[in-house]
């Protein structure tokens, strides 16, 4: 057996030898087309008559998480894992997640007949551990953050031989990602603006080789203010790691900076901005009150910064990636807070506000 010692990183993360850091192509997300196109259905680009009217603009959400996994990225997971060198079919893969990029690589693996271990945050989203098991992977709880959790995985990996699936330093991952790019051209040639959620930066990055390439249109970034390392990398042009990242988005926590997607972003996206976890939490409760679909606030940070620069988009045709749906239901409750809005405390009474919320729920 082959087991990979690390090699030089550009970023504090661990990387393999396997690790490739070269941007893909727009031909590279094409050949990730082929693929996800035998495994995943298209998702609907649905025009929002609410944020049109809102913004005075063409608005269209782009319905990622309507995917088998309920976040876009099992199209990277599917992509890496139908090109995967056979000496790690049996070996298996190894990842650290926060949840969704668990489910991809535990939803790829099953369908490739792979195995796969995915090491959690010590406190995660139940609702996605559970999913992840049930895909088949092994789970396994490990520190505090996302970084603990990475952290871990790297060691295992380069201890036995694992496939180390790293959140963005993954070229086929983001291939895989952007082929929701070529679906909105497909649909929306003359799109002018994409807002997307910023993690790690696949997602955007995807969107920059696709919607930024192909149609011209601006790419805007959108981080929580408390999770801000991508922000702070693209900003200030380096890579270095963040004491915290806190936010109750959690498919956006990540102290650390990535080398391959900032090197995409700083190059061609357009715009990167913050917004409050506060502002996430406002964009979850409109898009299920307005438009009656649910979100969790990674996927509802786009919806965030498009409201954030409302008098800049007039006119404008806009798409928000709508990247996830996997809300605890804990979050839903608090997401769905009235009381919330006038104290954001989170040590408010939770037996009150359930009651509260379930007869709002009930009033609809
Ligand atoms: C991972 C994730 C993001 C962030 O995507 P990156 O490609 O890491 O920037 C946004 N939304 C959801 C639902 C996610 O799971």
């Amino acid at each position: 057996m082959t087991a990979y010692e690390p090699v030089d990183s550009p970023d504090e993360t661990t990387v393999f030898p396997y690790h490739d850091l070269t941007p893909p192509t727009l031909a590279d997300v094409f050949s990730a087309q082929r693929v996800i196109d035998r495994h995943l259905p298209k998702t609907p680009l649905v025009r929002s008559e609410f944020l049109s009217g809102e913004l005075d603009a063409d608005v269209y959400l782009k319905r990622d998480d309507t995917l088998p996994t309920g976040a876009f990225k099992v199209r990277g997971g599917l992509n890496l894992c139908s090109q995967l060198d056979p000496e790690f079919s049996d070996r298996g893969l190894i990842a650290a997640s926060t949840g969704n990029h668990g489910q991809s690589i535990a939803y790829a693996g099953r369908t490739f007949g792979i195995p796969v271990v995915i090491a959690v945050p010590g406190e995660p989203n139940e609702d996605k551990v559970e999913a992840i098991e049930r895909f088949g992977a092994e789970v396994h709880r490990v520190g505090r953050d996302y970084d603990d959790a990475r952290e871990w995985a790297e060691k295992q990996a380069s201890e036995h031989g694992y496939r180390y699936v790293h959140s963005a330093n993954e070229p086929l991952l983001i291939a895989g990602v952007a082929t929701a790019g070529l679906e909105v051209l497909d649909e929306l040639p003359d799109v002018d603006t994409v807002f997307c959620p910023i993690g790690g930066g696949s997602s955007a990055s995807g969107y920059c080789l696709t919607v930024g390439e192909v149609a011209d249109a601006d790419v805007v970034g959108v981080q929580s203010s408390n999770a801000d390392a991508m922000y702070r990398a693209w900003k200030e042009g380096h890579l270095d790691p963040q004491p915290t990242a806190d936010t109750l988005a959690e498919g956006l926590q990540s102290r650390v900076p990535f080398a391959l997607t900032s090197e995409i972003l700083g190059e061609k996206l357009t715009e990167m901005m913050t917004v409050s976890d506060e502002a996430i939490r406002k964009a979850v409760r409109t898009i299920v009150e307005r438009e009656h679909i649910l979100l969790e606030g990674a996927g509802a940070a786009s919806v965030a910064g498009a409201l954030d620069r409302a008098d800049e988009l007039a006119g404008k045709t806009v798409v928000l990636q709508l990247s996830g749906r996997n809300l605890s239901n804990e979050k839903l409750r608090w997401a769905l807070d009235t009381e919330a809005d006038a104290d954001t405390d989170a040590d408010a009474d939770t037996d009150t506000d359930t009651d509260a919320n379930a007869r709002k729920l009930d009033d609809e």
